[in-house]
């Protein structure tokens, strides 16, 4: 079989995990089968990353409005115009829609099959209905999000847990650490994310502060920033309501809340890191405390393939990554008390701790390893093509 061109398009105004997974899933494409180019506005902070590794990209203008305003429509078909026109100039095979906003402009392409990649739960239902039927395969980043979209049953729909390098080369211990200022004698506690009110970091400040005083060993760091005008108008505003936004005004909100909880010096703002390994490599334990059941939760499986143990919201996306007591804690989703709890506990046990981040390293390696999530996507763009050159054969024949 000659090389398939597989656009990827992808809508998101910030590099969030879809990105990531985005970025790692061409980096381990087999080449010699696929030919990947990415399709996204120009504007996106995606670029920068694809140009690094020298993935080809093609600027398609999407919308970033709420779906339901009047003009939205119009804009959308416009982008869907362009994305065909792309796709034919491009000489693509496969369209896989990345975000599953990106794929308003996939939705009508009409001369190759589509995959449709969900990632999250932000698609209106009532649009996803009309638009499931069209796709070669969807494909869903966790059981949590599949049966949001009530995939369940639907010969086309799958799985796909997220996978990470787990044989990459590891971040360096002091690296971070010295980038914000903190001695080995330290227990670094962090929670990575954007900063967006659902991830829960108001929570973490919280439960850090209840702990602090005991735990005088213990420092405390947010990693991840916010997006610019995320809480701007021009955001949907039922993801508004969702707290999917966060903007300067939940960094603000952070930071006198931390203020006042007494945190002083022993909470840092780190921003956002590009190099995540040394992050992992550099802190003892990693929180994640979104409030709403997150869709996957990649950050879980990189602290995990770096051997960390992990305290994570029991809803959503963790509970199928994370083993309750094995390999980190889960917590009842929402509670700064619950959060502070397992804090305490596992603060006061380094030998846990450890036990915790060995077994947690091995459920990364058997379970979300990224040759595995490749290979699988792989199988289904092969399965897809395939089925494509015999019903061409037929019309032929
Ligand atoms: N991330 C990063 N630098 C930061 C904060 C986050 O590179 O300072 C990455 C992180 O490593 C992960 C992604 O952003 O790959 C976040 O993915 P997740 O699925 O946890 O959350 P999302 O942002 O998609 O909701």
């Amino acid at each position: 079989m000659s090389t398939a061109r597989i656009a990827f398009v992808d809508h998101a105004p910030f590099v969030g995990g879809a990105e990531t997974v985005l970025l790692d899933l061409i980096g381990h494409l087999d080449r010699s089968r696929f030919d990947p180019i990415v399709f996204l506005p120009a504007r996106s902070p995606l670029v920068r990353h694809l140009d690094a590794r020298g993935v080809p990209w093609r600027n398609l203008p999407m919308p970033r409005i709420n779906v339901r305003s009047p003009t939205a429509l119009l804009r959308w078909r416009r982008a869907s115009s362009e994305l065909a026109r792309l796709a034919r100039d491009c000489g693509v095979d496969l369209v896989h829609s990345n975000t599953v906003r990106a794929h308003l402009a996939s939705a009508f392409v009409r001369d190759v099959p589509v995959v449709w990649m969900l990632h999250d739960d932000t698609f209106p239902h009532w649009l996803f209905r009309r638009l499931r039927r069209r796709p070669a395969r969807l494909i869903a980043n966790s059981y949590t999000t599949a049966s949001t979209y009530n995939l369940e049953g639907d010969p086309r729909a799958c799985v796909v847990h997220n996978g990470v390098d787990t044989q990459a080369e590891p971040g360096t211990r002091y690296r971070f650490r010295r980038r914000i200022g903190i001695g080995s004698d330290k227990v670094l506690v962090a929670h990575v994310g954007r900063l967006v009110r659902w991830k829960g970091q108001h929570l973490f400040i919280r439960a850090a502060a209840r702990v602090a005083g005991e735990h005088p060993q213990a420092h405390f760091a947010l990693v991840g920033t916010y997006t610019e005008g995320d809480d701007s108008p021009g955001v949907p505003s039922a993801l508004l309501r969702a707290g999917l936004s966060g903007g300067a005004a939940y960094h603000a909100e952070l930071q006198r809340l931390a203020q006042s909880a007494g945190l002083g010096s022993r909470l840092t703002f780190a921003g956002h890191q590009d190099n995540i390994a040394d992050v992992y490599a550099g802190i003892d334990l990693l929180v994640h405390a979104s409030t709403r059941p997150e869709p996957f939760g990649r950050v879980l499986i990189e602290a995990m393939a770096a051997g960390l143990p992990v305290i994570a919201s029991a809803q959503g996306g963790p509970t199928e990554i994370v083993e309750d007591g094995i390999t980190g804690l889960l917590v009842t989703p929402g509670s700064s008390q619950a959060l502070a709890e397992a804090l305490t506990k596992l603060l006061a046990d380094a030998s846990r701790r450890a036990e915790m981040g060995v077994a947690a390293r091995r459920l990364a390696i058997e379970r979300f390893d990224i040759r595995t999530q490749v290979a699988r996507i792989e199988s289904i763009y092969l399965d897809i093509l395939a089925n494509r050159a015999r019903v061409a054969d037929a019309k032929r024949g």
